[in-house]
């Protein structure tokens, strides 16, 4: 036997000593083996077959192996089963339950070939048995796929080891259902806030007795066991737990993946814990949906108007309240709904200009504007707040609020109009005011009440005013009862009464009362000194008067040149008929016309005769007039022969034709024209005669006419507003007069010379614009009756131009006025009218300019030997439509802006009068809000300097 086994085992190991370089892997030197068995033989047996290729240790029984096993773990243990002192099974069993050589694989070797053995080997966890006898190659073939699976988990073991320990998110090893902890990496560790000795071999609640004692975590754990139960995966995202890290609680969110781990028989024996930390990620996304729900509720309950637009400005959300407002359905499409319509027109511009802004300047802006009420069409007063929002940086539309603040404004508004009224009404003095006492005590008033009653301000003080000193004891009963009435809180409508002042003058006044709201004890009261009232009344009735007669003269002169124009008109034709017609005959044949001595008269030849050809006949007309005539005459020639033909008519009449002509001197005539064709027996053509008659004068008057009923329209407003122009300064001349005749009434002595010196200038400025507004009355009229004559004289026009800045500037200190020489040169003409065209030009620059602060003069040459003088400011500016009537006798632009200015609207219109009188031009460029530049040319009469030569 022991033979029958050596030979075996020599060519086993042939083989195996043939192969040992070829398995490597499996049979490798180092690993040793550990061989139990209480029969020498088959110890010294297996060692002679193993010890080839593997380390041999050997042991007689149970015991002695674990003996050596302490020494030097084996690789693997081939143990007999039935032995003395403790047998392979027991062997098998101590090894499995030491946790240092579980993993150790144990072959045993039995005699006894059944199946009870075989489960009893399995139960204690034999890795392999071969049953005895066997053969050397089984026995090696079982060791080697030992070995190689001994490793393999090794490796495996290895590896899962190195990636726990590496992996990013936290790992933890659980095994059985009371979640022992057998293993956790770094990461876990961290989040748990424990230590791998503080944790391992412990269970999960006992390391976490929280998830025991809170409802949520407990509800989870159990979820957990019954997973495990069942060997199912389970998964939980966000958990909130909270676990003690470094002695401070930490609230945070993980997500978990349980992965259950089975053995080789199915049945779940541990987890895998796979446990990320998403706090950050969950804070986050809170924090969003929390100020997304603050945003939601904000925006849909408040009663504000919450909106938001894209970088178009087209709105992309508004709320509840703002689509209430607008009466707009809420499923419509916000980007198709033009929100601009809902803001009010006049404040349309405004709002785009701050929006744009803000865009612009990236920053955040508040204006005021009026919404229409979708349902009422109401307009209401909103406060608007914006803050545009960006997108890597790029303007990505506004997000705002729009508040009503409509009866607040409008509150606001009307105390504060009523306040700024009362502040004016008491501190202007045009009215005297008193505040009193039920007492009767007068305990604040204004000068002009002061002044009336001959008291001084500190008597007043002292208390020294009482209106019952002032009253007259016949009206005291009346005062009496109405103060009674104002006490009770009725109107007290203004009454006349007489008063006594401290030096005994009587005094006539109206006066009206009323409590200060909210007291019973002190009033307010006006007084209107009626003697003055009489006075002024008086004054400006003659003023009044005055104009009347102004207008009506001038109504006068317009009625009786009308008159006059259209009898001329009526005259007209009897005027034609007498008139003077030049004739001429054209021999179409020969190119010849035949003209009277007024056809060259008409055609401005005077005395001169030469033959006339159809192109010198024609020389004088517009270009391509020229041909026009030939043209027109074969037109009417075939016209004539046509009839001639099918009614045997031989005179033809050409139809009549009106055109001009351009004489030497640029000037221009209108000429009417017409002509008959006379045909002979055959229809050939025998004369062509016609007549041509100058209608210039007719025409101009007929041009005349038709301004003189435009300008009886404007005539109306011309004369309202000349009567308020002229009175504007009169009135007020008479008042610094008044003012200081009284004063020095009072005390000459002590009139400061400063009042005087103010008073005057102030009165010099009114003349020099009444003289200005006379003058231009007088010019206009003059101008009408051609009767504007030009003082000319050789004069510079540089220096001019300085003299009357100067002079404008004297009385205007707000703009500065700044000259631009480019050009320097003399003029020939009425330097007094050109004076006052640079003087309209100013004032007008500066008048319709308030906003701005500077007005520009610039002398350039120009073409034809002609200079320009242009003044240029930064004002209101004129509508397109309004440039040419500008000159045009009073025309004032419309607009409610330009009616604000004061004026007659006949400044430019002598403008233009003047310059054209001077063979110059004049005009304008000029856009609404942007300013304008106003030119006047003149012909140069010599230059000194060219600065651009
Ligand atoms: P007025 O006395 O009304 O100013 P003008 O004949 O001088 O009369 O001007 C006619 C109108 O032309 C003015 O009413 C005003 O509407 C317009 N106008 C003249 N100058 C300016 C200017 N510099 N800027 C804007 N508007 C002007």
């Amino acid at each position: 036997m022991a033979d029958a086994f050596l030979g075996e085992a020599d060519s086993l190991m042939g083989t195996a000593a043939n192969k040992k370089t070829g398995q490597p892997e499996t049979a490798n030197d180092t690993s040793s083996i550990l061989i139990v068995d209480d029969n020498p033989d088959m110890r010294e047996y297996l060692k002679n077959i193993l010890g080839r290729n593997f380390n041999v240790v050997t042991a007689g029984n149970g015991i002695e192996a674990l003996q050596k096993m302490q020494e030097q773990a084996p690789q693997l243990i081939v143990s007999d089963v039935m032995m003395p002192h403790m047998d392979g099974i027991q062997l098998l069993k101590a090894i499995k339950e030491n946790k240092k050589y579980e993993r150790i694989p144990v072959i045993l070797l039995t005699a006894r070939a059944g199946e009870e053995s075989r489960i009893e080997g399995y139960q204690v966890g034999a890795d392999d048995y071969l049953v005895k006898p066997f053969s050397t190659k089984e026995l090696l073939a079982r060791i080697t796929t030992q070995l190689s699976v001994r490793k393999k988990i090794e490796e495996n073991e290895k590896q899962l080891e190195y990636f726990i320990k590496k992996a990013p998110v936290g790992i933890a090893i659980y095994r059985g259902p009371e979640f022992v902890i057998e293993a956790a990496n770094d990461r876990v560790l961290e989040m748990w806030g424990k230590t791998l000795d503080e944790v391992k071999g412990r269970t999960l609640t006992d390391i976490f007795p929280n998830i025991i004692t809170d409802d949520y975590p407990r509800e989870l754990y159990k979820t957990s066991i019954d997973k495990f139960l069942k060997g199912e995966t389970f998964v939980l995202n966000e958990v909130p737990f909270t676990f003690d890290r470094n002695g401070q609680p930490y609230n945070g969110w993980y997500n978990c993946t349980y992965e259950p781990i089975q053995d080789s028989k199915s049945s779940t024996t541990g987890i895998i814990a796979v446990v990320n930390e998403v706090t950050g990620q969950v804070i986050a996304r809170k924090q969003i949906e929390e100020s997304e729900e603050r945003f939601r509720t904000l925006a849909t309950e408040f009663p504000l108007f919450v909106w938001l637009t894209n970088e178009k400005l087209q709105t992309t959300f508004l709320n509840k309240a703002g689509l209430e407002y607008f009466n707009v359905p809420q499923k419509t499409d916000l980007a198709e709904l033009s929100w601009k319509k809902f803001i009010h027109p006049a404040d349309i511009e405004r709002v785009l200009t701050v929006m744009n802004d803000a865009a612009e300047k990236q920053r955040s802006y508040t204006l005021t504007m009026r919404l229409k009420n979708g349902k009422t069409g109401e307009y209401r007063w909103f406060v608007d707040n914006g803050m545009p929002q960006f997108n890597n940086g790029n303007f990505n539309g506004f997000i705002g609020t729009s508040m009503d603040i409509h009866d607040e404004k409008t509150a606001d508004e009307k105390i504060r109009q009523s306040e700024e009224r009362f502040r004016f009404l008491f501190d202007s003095n045009v009215l005297p005011v008193a505040f009193w006492h039920i007492s009767g005590e007068i305990y604040d008033a204004n000068d002009s009440f002061l002044n009336l009653m001959g008291y001084t301000r500190e008597e007043m003080h002292e208390g020294r005013l009482d209106w019952r000193t002032f009253t007259l004891p016949e009206d005291a009963p009346l005062h009496e009862q109405r103060v009674r009435q104002a006490v009770e809180g009725k109107t007290i409508p203004p009454y006349e009464a007489k008063y006594i002042n401290k030096n005994g003058e009587l005094i006539s006044s109206l006066v009206g009362y009323a409590m200060l709201t909210g007291s019973k004890e002190r009033g307010i009261a006006f007084m209107q000194d009626i003697r003055k009232i009489k006075e002024v009344e008086s004054a400006l009735r003659q003023s009044e008067e005055k104009y009347r007669q102004l207008s009506a003269s001038l109504e006068e002169k317009v009625r009786q040149r009308t008159e006059e124009l259209s009898e001329k008109n009526s005259q007209l034709s009897q005027a034609q008929q007498i008139a003077r017609l030049g004739n001429w005959e054209w021999n179409m044949g020969k190119n010849e016309i035949l003209w009277s001595d007024e056809m060259y008269s008409i055609y401005g030849y005077g005395q001169e005769r030469f033959k006339v050809t159809i192109e010198k006949a024609t020389e004088r007309m517009a270009p391509g007039a020229a041909e026009n005539v030939i043209d027109r005459m074969k037109g009417y020639v075939a016209e004539a022969r046509r009839l001639f033909h099918e009614k045997g008519v031989k005179i033809f009449d050409n139809p009549a034709v009106e055109y001009f002509i351009v004489l030497p001197d640029g000037s221009k005539k209108i000429l009417r024209g017409g002509g008959k064709i006379i045909l002979n027996e055959s229809g050939e053509v025998s004369r062509v005669i016609g007549t041509v008659q100058d209608i210039t004068e007719n025409m101009r008057q007929i041009e005349e006419l038709r301004k003189l009923n435009e300008a009886d329209k404007l005539k109306s407003d011309f004369i309202k507003m000349a009567s308020h122009e002229l009175k504007t300064p009169v009135t007020s001349i008479k008042g610094y007069t008044q003012l200081l005749l009284s004063a020095l009434k009072e005390d000459e002595s002590k009139i400061s010379s400063l009042l005087i010196r103010s008073s005057l200038i102030s009165v010099d400025k009114q003349i020099t614009r009444l003289t200005r507004l006379m003058s231009e009355l007088l010019d206009l009229s003059k101008i009408e009756t051609g009767m504007l004559v030009l003082d000319k004289e050789l004069f510079n026009l540089n220096e001019l131009v300085i003299e009357t800045v100067q002079d404008i500037l004297y009385t205007n200190s707000k703009h500065s006025i700044n000259i631009f020489h480019d050009y320097e040169c003399e003029v020939y003409g009425d330097k007094d009218r050109l004076g006052q065209v640079l003087i309209n030009f100013l004032t007008n620059a500066v008048k319709y300019s308030p906003g701005a602060e500077k007005v520009e003069v610039w002398i350039k040459q120009s073409e034809n030997r002609c200079v320009s003088v242009s003044v240029k400011d930064f004002g209101i500016g004129i509508d397109k439509k309004d440039h040419e009537k500008i000159f045009e006798r009073f025309y004032r632009a419309g607009g409610k802006v330009e009616q604000t200015f004061p004026g007659f609207g006949i400044g430019l219109f002598i403008a233009k009068e003047v310059i054209l009188r001077h063979g110059g031009t004049i005009h304008l460029t000029s856009e609404r809000r942007k300013g304008s530049i106003f030119t006047f040319t003149l012909p140069v009469a010599g230059s000194k300097l060219n600065k651009n030569e």
